[in-house]
């Protein structure tokens, strides 16, 4: 399909450039002609017929088939140029959109893979139920607390993908005068969190930066193994510490990517998607969201506001 695409836009260049090169060609060709018609007017009229530089009609008829034969060449190389000039810069053009639409490929097949397996689990059950003859209450129940939490989890994901397509893309949210130390309050709630936090005011949108501190809030707690997180604000910061099992020096550059997961995570219930969410909130707000972290020791993630 891009081949194709690319073709095409090769062309529509080549019809651009050759409209315009014929274009000038021909006023070239006729500014040419007529001062050769003047040159052999004039002479005709001063009556120079005896003199040696004369131009006579074949020599005339012969120069503009000349200038024709040159024209002709020079388009000849402009569009020889131009054809493989257009199809490179055809293909330069096309490049992030193809990139992006094999990204939103692979993002639709990620999703889709993480949906089925609650579906087909929560499908199986209810077969299983439907064929069963003798299933009794207290089974249907624990089949329903069964059911119910496939449906949560289905639910987070659709969350998480909803918030994705809210902040993702550079989307324009509305911006306000916001102080961190309130955002991480709303976030904290009544989460066991040491804080130091002093007042700093940014522009940004409340809710989505509550949501970003939500989410690695979540993180320090599900990956800090019980230890104590800290929250701490100032001068246009944020800083979330934790004391758990920290981030590989191999996972470190994929954690803020789409549905990536260490080895180590996958047992837990997570999609991949916060802290990628974290980072679409961060960049509307022209922010930047950075992770120290020491395998053992544990991480620290800032976000700093420009
Ligand atoms: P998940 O839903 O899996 O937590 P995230 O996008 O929030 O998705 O995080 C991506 C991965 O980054 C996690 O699977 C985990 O391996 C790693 N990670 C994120 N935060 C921390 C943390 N505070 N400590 C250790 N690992 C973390």
């Amino acid at each position: 399909m891009f081949k194709e695409a690319r073709v095409k836009l090769t062309v529509w260049y080549l019809v651009i450039i050759m409209a315009i090169s014929i274009f000038f060609s021909l006023i070239i060709y006729h500014g040419a002609v007529s001062e050769l018609n003047r040159i052999q007017r004039a002479q005709i009229l001063r009556r120079l017929d005896s003199a040696p530089f004369i131009i006579d009609v074949e020599v005339l008829e012969e120069t503009k088939r000349r200038i024709v034969l040159s024209l002709l060449a020079l388009n000849a190389a402009i569009l020889g140029i131009s054809g493989v000039a257009g199809y490179f810069l055809a293909g330069k053009t096309l490049d992030p959109i193809r990139k992006n639409m094999e990204e939103q490929k692979e993002f639709v097949g990620n999703a889709s893979h993480e949906l089925r397996t609650p579906l087909t689990s929560l499908k199986t059950e209810i077969e299983v139920a439907l064929r069963d003859k003798k299933l009794n209450l207290s089974e249907t129940k624990k089949l329903l607390a069964s059911n119910l939490e496939d449906v949560n989890k289905m639910q987070k994901l659709s969350n998480y993908l909803l918030e994705l397509n809210r902040y993702e893309g550079g989307k324009e949210v509305p911006m306000t005068k916001v102080d961190l130390k309130k955002v991480v309050m709303r976030a904290t709630g009544k989460r066991n969190v040491r804080t130091n936090l002093k007042k700093s005011v940014v522009t940004g949108n409340e809710d989505a930066l509550t949501e970003l501190v939500t989410i690695l809030l979540d993180n320090a707690f599900k990956y800090g193994k019980g230890k104590s997180v800290e929250v701490k604000t100032k001068s246009g910061t944020i800083e979330v510490e934790d004391h758990g099992g920290g981030i590989s020096e191999h996972d470190l550059p994929h954690i803020f990517d789409r549905f990536y997961r260490s080895d180590k995570s996958r047992g837990t219930d997570g999609y991949g998607l916060g802290l990628s969410i974290a980072k679409s909130i961060a960049d509307i707000h022209g922010a930047k969201i950075e992770v120290k972290s020491k395998e053992g020791k544990g991480s620290i993630f800032k976000v700093t506001f420009s």
